[in-house]
């Protein structure tokens, strides 16, 4: 991990010079903001640096006896706003770099839509296909009870992520209360109805993706009918995203997952893939669709592309073949600075995802917010709400970025840093 100037620097064992690093992106993309804001050094340094590094072993007793040990780690990057907050991923691809970096885009997406919380990540780096059940269960046991001291409802909040559900969440949540000795629902967001979960957690994301993509292709003078997306992913927040943006006259015409992509030029049926998915287990074989190369989604004749799986998926050549004149990043940090570069060149518009896939962690405050109050929102309260506050915060940021005349990602940061200097600064250093 690296931080401004000659702070903090720790490489990542597992990352080479030619890989992309989200951590060092993240960094140059704050202190562009703070230039921007005409912010003082030691005042940048502060923002950029992650608060709290936990790296942790996770031990683990396979069903065959044997032990495996796994890394698991929890970074908060910021609370000057409120408690951390993020989600925790499982995947084999998981480092240090990458949870501080999505910790530093929590504390700023945030800070973006304006709700009490700084920025948070967690991970642990295994591939939980490869785990039975019980084996993921006390998997996500012992990560909880080792990051146990770091994490509380005023402290810092996990929630899902990549691989991560609502019975991790519930796991994660019992193995507190356990330790704490009584319930804790406010420990973790996204958790099922029955046990301190919200009604509209699940599809939040995808909600405020489509605020973001209806409202970007209304400012440009767009009517968003008839117009063409492809997706990325077709999992938590692809697979909603079909339905919805369908619902508002758009034509999904291409859409991938792990196992291969299809084109589906006259636009693809949710109810079809829904019900051809839940058989097939892909999107592949979805009826009458050609089958194209996973990477070659994007070249898809469209007008918006939609990453919504992992990130670093726009590189250089993705976004110099990309068909869309509009990016929405539904996946946290689905493209790297090459490819950003590409496309300012090319005039691809990005709404950038600290904006566009932040739904979630507004549901998840308003989950947070009901087991606090231990009151239950109607759904239509939930609805309305999470319209508003995407819809405020996608209009503040457009407006910022016309008055700035910057970027769509560089305005985005620039209202979140904005916000967390403001905090920063109004707290003061402490002793
Ligand atoms: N994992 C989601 C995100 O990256 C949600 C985080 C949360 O709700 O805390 O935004």
């Amino acid at each position: 991990m690296k931080g401004t100037g000659d702070n903090v620097v720790t490489p990542q064992g597992n990352l080479s010079d030619e890989d992309f690093n989200p951590w060092l992106r993240v960094v140059d993309l704050i202190e562009r903001a703070g230039s921007l804001l005409e912010l003082d050094r030691g005042l940048i340094q502060r923002i950029v640096t992650p608060e709290r590094v936990l790296e942790v072993a996770v031990p683990v007793r396979k069903d065959s006896g044997d032990i495996e040990v796994y890394t698991g780690w929890r970074i908060q990057h910021d609370t000057s706003r409120g408690p951390g907050k993020g989600g925790i991923r499982f995947h084999q691809s998981v480092n240090r770099d990458e949870i501080a970096a999505l910790s530093a885009d929590m504390s700023i997406k945030t800070a973006v839509v304006n709700i009490p919380y700084g920025g948070a990540k967690g991970g642990v780096k295994v591939d939980p296909t490869e785990l039975s059940r019980s084996e993921l269960e006390r998997l996500t046991r012992r990560y909880a009870f080792d990051i146990a001291q770091f994490i509380g409802p005023d402290r810092d909040i996990p929630a899902p992520d990549i691989n991560t559900d609502t019975q991790v969440m519930s796991w994660i949540m019992d193995t507190i209360s356990m330790l704490r000795g009584h319930n804790s629902f406010g420990v973790v967001t996204g958790k099922p109805l029955a046990i301190g979960g919200t009604l509209g957690h699940a599809g939040a994301t995808s909600v405020g993706v489509t605020i973001c993509t209806l409202s970007t292709l209304r400012n440009l003078g767009e009517d968003p009918v008839g117009k063409r997306v492809v997706i990325q992913g077709y999992g938590k927040v692809g697979a909603p995203l079909v339905r919805l943006l369908t619902d508002r006259g758009m034509k999904v015409v291409g859409v991938a997952d792990i196992k291969g992509a299809i084109s589906v030029p006259g636009g693809i049926d949710p109810a079809i893939l829904e019900q051809h998915f839940l058989d097939a287990h892909t999107v592949v074989g979805y009826p009458g669709a050609d089958v194209v190369p996973a990477e070659k989604l994007f070249d898809i004749p469209s007008d918006v592309a939609i990453p919504a799986a992992l990130g670093g998926v726009i590189t250089e050549a993705v976004a110099n073949s990309m068909a869309a004149k509009i990016v929405v990043e539904a996946a946290n940090g689905p493209t790297t600075g090459e490819g950003s570069a590409v496309m300012k060149e090319r005039n691809i518009i990005a709404v950038p995802d600290v904006l566009a896939n932040s739904g979630g962690v507004v549901a998840s405050y308003f989950e947070w917010a009901q087991d606090l109050q231990g009151f239950l929102w109607e759904p239509e309260v939930f609805a309305r709400r999470l319209e508003q506050t995407m819809q405020s915060a996608f209009d503040h940021v457009w407006a910022k970025r016309l008055q700035w005349g910057v970027s769509f990602r560089d305005a985005a940061i620039a209202v979140g840093v904005e916000r967390i200097a403001e905090a920063t600064t109004l707290r003061g250093l402490f002793p």
